[in-house]
C-alpha cells in the first residue's frame, strides 16, 4: 500500500515510522510520503490560508495551493515527487514477534470502498473533518484493500470546499470524522486512520486472529483480558480460563463481550444477531 500525507506540519506525521507501521515500511508491505503543503505555494510568504468570503473568524486553506498539490500526489509527479520516503525507525527485519502464529496465512478482508459511478482505479482521498461521515471499522477493513491512500491535513477553518468537489475528478473522496469533537487539524486524525488501516493489511500483524476477535469485528465490544499472574493485588483471574475447555471459554468470552456492549454502548446490539443464549446472558428473555 502507498500512503500521501499533505500537511502544512510534516513533522507531525513521524509517528507512521514507528512500531508495526515501521516494520510494515521495511517489510515492503507499506511506502509513506509526507508532502509539506507550502512547497506549492507561490507567494513570498509561502501563504496557504486566507479570510473566508461572508465574513466570520478563522482562515480557509487556499484552493490555489491544495490544488496542485492534489494533482502532483495523485500521480506521484511534480513537487510530489521530490518528497523523500518515510523510513523505518526500526530495524525489525527477520525479526518474529512473540505473538506470531505458524499456519494462519495472510488473508485479506474481501471488502472494497466504491461507490457507484467511481473509478477504482482512482486513488482514494480521505479529507478528515469532524462535518465527514464517522470512520469505523468497517471502512478500515475496506480500506486496508487499497493501493494508494491520500490524505489532506487540514487546518485552520478547513479546506476550501472547491477543492474536495474538484478533487472527485482524480480520486475517489472520503469526507470523514474520527469522532464528535474538533481538533486542531487533521494530521492526529490521519494518524488515527492510517493506524487502524494498516494493521488489516495481510502480513502486518503476525497474528491475523488478533483483529479477527477484536472488537468491533463481530459487532461487539470485545470483554476482559488477562495474563500472569493468576493472582494480582487479591485479585483474580476468573477460573473458567484455567479450564482447559476451549467452548466454554469461548462461551465466558462472548457472554463478557454481550455484558460489556450493553452496557456501555447498548445501540451496537441492534446490528448484531442473537440467539436464545445471546438474549438470556442479556436479560433480554
Ligand atoms: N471549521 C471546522 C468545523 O467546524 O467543521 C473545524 C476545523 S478544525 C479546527 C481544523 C481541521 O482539523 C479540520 O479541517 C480537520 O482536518 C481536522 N479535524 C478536526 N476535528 C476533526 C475530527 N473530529 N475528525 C477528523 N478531522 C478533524
Amino acid at each position: 500500500m502507498r500512503l500521501d500525507v499533505i500537511t502544512i506540519f510534516p513533522e507531525y506525521l513521524e509517528p507512521l515510522r514507528h512500531a508495526l507501521l515501521g516494520k510494515a515500511i521495511e517489510q515492503n508491505i507499506l511506502s509513506v510520503g509526507v508532502h509539506d503543503l507550502r512547497q506549492w505555494a507561490t507567494d513570498v510568504h509561502k501563504s496557504v490560508d486566507d479570510s473566508p468570503y461572508g465574513g466570520g473568524p478563522g482562515m480557509v486553506m487556499k484552493p490555489a495551493v491544495w490544488g496542485p498539490a492534489l494533482d502532483d500526489v495523485a500521480q506521484g509527479c511534480g513537487l510530489a515527487a521530490l518528497t523523500k520516503e518515510l523510513s523505518s525507525s526500526l530495524p525489525h527485519k527477520d525479526k518474529a514477534r512473540h505473538d506470531d502464529v505458524e499456519g494462519v496465512d495472510p488473508q485479506r478482508y474481501q471488502d472494497i470502498s466504491v461507490r457507484e459511478g467511481e473509478d477504482p482505479s482512482l486513488p482514494l482521498l480521505i479529507v478528515p473533518t469532524p462535518a465527514g461521515k464517522p470512520f469505523t471499522q468497517a471502512d478500515a477493513r475496506a480500506w486496508s484493500n487499497e493501493e494508494h491512500i491520500v490524505f489532506a491535513c487540514g487546518r485552520y477553518e478547513g479546506i476550501d470546499q472547491r477543492v474536495i468537489d474538484d478533487a472527485h475528478n482524480r480520486y475517489r473522496v472520503r469526507e470523514v470524522s474520527i469522532g464528535d469533537y474538533v481538533l486542531i487539524g487533521g494530521e492526529v486524525a490521519v494518524l488515527v486512520i492510517a493506524e487502524a488501516v494498516v494493521r488489516l493489511i495481510p502480513g502486518v500483524l503476525g497474528n491475523r486472529r488478533s483483529h479477527e476477535e477484536d472488537s468491533f469485528s463481530d459487532g461487539l465490544l470485545e470483554g476482559p483480558s488477562y495474563t500472569k499472574p493468576r493472582e494480582w493485588r487479591g485479585l483474580e483471574v476468573p477460573e473458567v480460563l484455567f479450564s482447559g475447555n476451549h467452548a466454554k471459554v469461548e462461551r465466558w468470552r462472548r457472554d463478557q463481550a454481550l455484558l460489556r456492549t450493553q452496557q456501555v454502548r447498548p445501540e451496537l446490539l441492534d446490528g448484531v444477531k442473537l440467539d436464545h443464549h445471546d438474549k438470556k446472558v442479556l436479560g433480554l428473555q
